[in-house]
């Protein structure tokens, strides 16, 4: 892609001190330039994005799609944001660092749309998607085969196999419209029509209902067995939510109904192959990304984002997506005096979702389970019951550091043998723990002893096989990705309170935020966490609207909507 470098005819580069000005007619003159900048020779894109995680990468493809010149910006010398893979521990060995099973991705349309799979990506399957341990070692399954998670579930309490068949039934006839619904720019007013035509009223109505339960009292009226709600419970966990809290039904629903519909899939070699798809496709239309470029400032002038400075500025004469959490765009990147001020005192009750403790191991055998059939999962939930689940979901949230912690477990030579050598494994686990403590030496090792001990507990012998091991903090964790704050998975926590308009502050659930050609693209945006492109796509689609040829109507109802529910 050739980058023009001519700034002749282009403003000058302002300081965001500037204060807001430009198209709602209070135009300010710029008080401080960066002058320093104005005479090295300039960068000039259609649009800057900062951040190569997934979705950032989502965005640039979006945009290049369109045919615009776009520049990545990434701050640390590695792609990928929180999808990267390597040989971290010992040589033949692939660690994902980060995320590792992307049931969101797969089920995707914003990432179908972009046919990976022409870009070599490829997905492997264990024989079962999940698999929740209980503590008497008792497992629930499941998998891709309804008829066999039905029994699994069955064997823990007569009918609830059924109950099962029921649910998946139901996602069945609404998944693409949940979908679409879920993944589109918000309001998604079609796709809610359409979502509302396939569930039909009376389950339009229950569906809406469970929305808003915890996953403790809607799994209670449903299942009798104590199978089917640890495994509902272990994925609204899964998703930051304690099981006991308001709105974790749908989540821990959504992720089994994925379980069973997609799978948990991994991409063939490692999850960065999904991130090399990404990037492959993005720079082969030409786009440009660049690693060990930190974003210091968003550069705005007449109230509009003007490019970013990357230690040297960089133009955009477009648009400006940044996909980075909410905090650190307007809290770091901008002069906060060009937010509103309600902007600024919402950002102030920005809640991050929980801080992570990830421990990752080379093994010289599978993870030897008492239940065998957890080996035949990709992903092991392992932790208490549905009660044990709720009083864990609380200690994270009161800040107490758990003594029966809930792991994920990823044991990756199942789904995808190329992870590790012949006989091997290349197994990792993560707990939340409470943010806000300082995650000393002592106290991360206190609780990476309770992971392997309850480890141990489950699968005896299990120390025996450990050959390597790196252990993630919440401080490591942030330090090699700058966007998990305090080891923060998600962006954001996902609970009601932060989503759909209120997310990531009271608004309108979109990526434009109150600064004109400045999207906000993360996952701290709708639709929120995990790899499936969501907000990456969103911010793009708006970036286009606001460059096309009713952007200045664009802009105008942009702006006068944000004047309305900011002033
Ligand atoms: C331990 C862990 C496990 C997870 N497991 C799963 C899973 O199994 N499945 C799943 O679907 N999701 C999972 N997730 C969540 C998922 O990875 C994230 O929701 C997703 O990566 C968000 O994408 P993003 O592009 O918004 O942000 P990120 O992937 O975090 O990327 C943000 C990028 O911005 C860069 N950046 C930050 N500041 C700057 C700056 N100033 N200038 C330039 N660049 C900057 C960062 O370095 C980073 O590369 C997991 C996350 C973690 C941390």
């Amino acid at each position: 892609m050739v980058v023009s470098r001519d700034t002749r005819h282009l403003p000058a580069l302002v300081s965001p001190a500037d204060g807001p000005g430009g198209d709602d007619g209070r135009r300010t003159r710029p008080k401080v330039r960066y002058a320093e900048h104005v005479h090295i020779p300039t960068d000039t894109v259609d649009a800057v994005v900062v951040g190569a995680g997934p979705n950032g990468l989502v965005a640039a493809n979006l945009l290049a799609d369109a045919g615009w010149e776009v520049l990545v910006l990434e701050a640390t010398p590695t792609l990928g944001g929180a999808v990267r893979s390597a040989e971290a521990i010992e040589p033949g060995f692939v660690t994902d660092l980060f995320s590792a099973f992307y049931p969101m991705a797969a089920a995707s349309p914003v990432l179908a749309g972009l046919g990976l799979e022409r870009h070599g990506l490829r997905w492997r399957h264990a024989p079962a998607a999940l698999a929740h341990v209980l503590p008497d070692d008792r497992v629930a399954l499941v998998s891709r085969d309804p008829a066999e998670t039905a029994a699994s579930f069955e064997a823990f309490a007569p009918g609830d196999g059924e109950t099962w068949t029921e649910e998946a039934a139901l996602w069945r006839r609404i998944r693409d419209p949940l979908l679409n619904a879920l993944l589109s720019p918000f309001p998604p007013v079609r796709a809610a029509g359409r979502l509302a035509r396939a569930a039909g009223t009376a389950d339009g109505m229950r569906l809406a209902r469970m929305v808003a339960m915890p996953v403790t009292a809607w799994t209670g009226e449903r299942f009798r067995g104590a199978g089917a709600p640890a495994v509902h419970a272990g994925n609204a966990l899964h998703t930051d939510l304690g099981p006991a809290q308001a709105g974790s039904a749908v989540f821990g629903w959504l992720l089994s109904m994925l379980a069973q519909d997609v799978g948990f899939p991994v991409p063939d070699g490692g999850a960065g192959a999904l991130t090399a798809a990404l990037a492959r496709r993005f720079t082969a239309r030409g786009g440009r990304i660049e690693c060990g470029r930190p974003v210091s400032r968003v550069l705005t002038g007449s109230g509009r984002a003007m490019g970013v400075l990357a230690d040297t500025p960089v133009r955009a004469r477009r648009a400006v997506l940044a996909a980075v959490p909410a905090p650190l765009l307007y809290g770091r990147m901008l002069d906060e005096r060009i937010l509103p001020p309600r902007v600024r005192g919402d950002l102030r009750r920005f809640d991050w979702d929980a801080a992570t403790v990830k421990v990752n191991w080379t093994l010289s055998g599978p993870i030897p389970w008492t239940a065998p059939e957890a080996a035949r999962a990709g992903t092991v939930h392992l932790g208490g019951d549905v009660a044990g689940l709720a009083r864990y979901g609380l200690d994270v949230e009161l800040g107490t550091v758990s003594d029966e912690p809930m792991l994920v477990i990823g044991q990756m030579a199942v789904a995808d043998p190329s992870r590790a050598p012949d006989g091997c494994e290349s197994a990792w686990a993560y707990t939340h723990v409470p943010r806000g403590l300082d995650w000393d030496g002592d106290r991360l090792r206190r609780v990476t002893d309770r992971m392997e001990a309850l480890l141990e507990r489950h699968a005896p012998g299990f120390g025996a096989r450990v050959r390597g091991r790196l252990v993630q903090g919440p401080r490591e964790l942030e330090r090699a990705n700058p966007a998990l704050v305090e080891g923060a998975v998600g962006g954001g926590s996902a609970a009601m309170h932060q989503q759909l308009v209120l997310r990531p502050v009271p608004g309108l659930g979109r990526a434009d935020t109150p600064v004109d050609r400045l999207f906000l693209a993360g996952a701290s945006a709708h639709p929120g966490g995990a790899v499936h492109g969501g907000p990456g796509a969103n911010a793009a689609r708006a970036a286009l609207a606001r460059a096309g040829v009713g952007g200045v109507a664009y802009a105008a109802a942009i702006g006068g909507l944000h004047r309305l529910l900011y002033s």
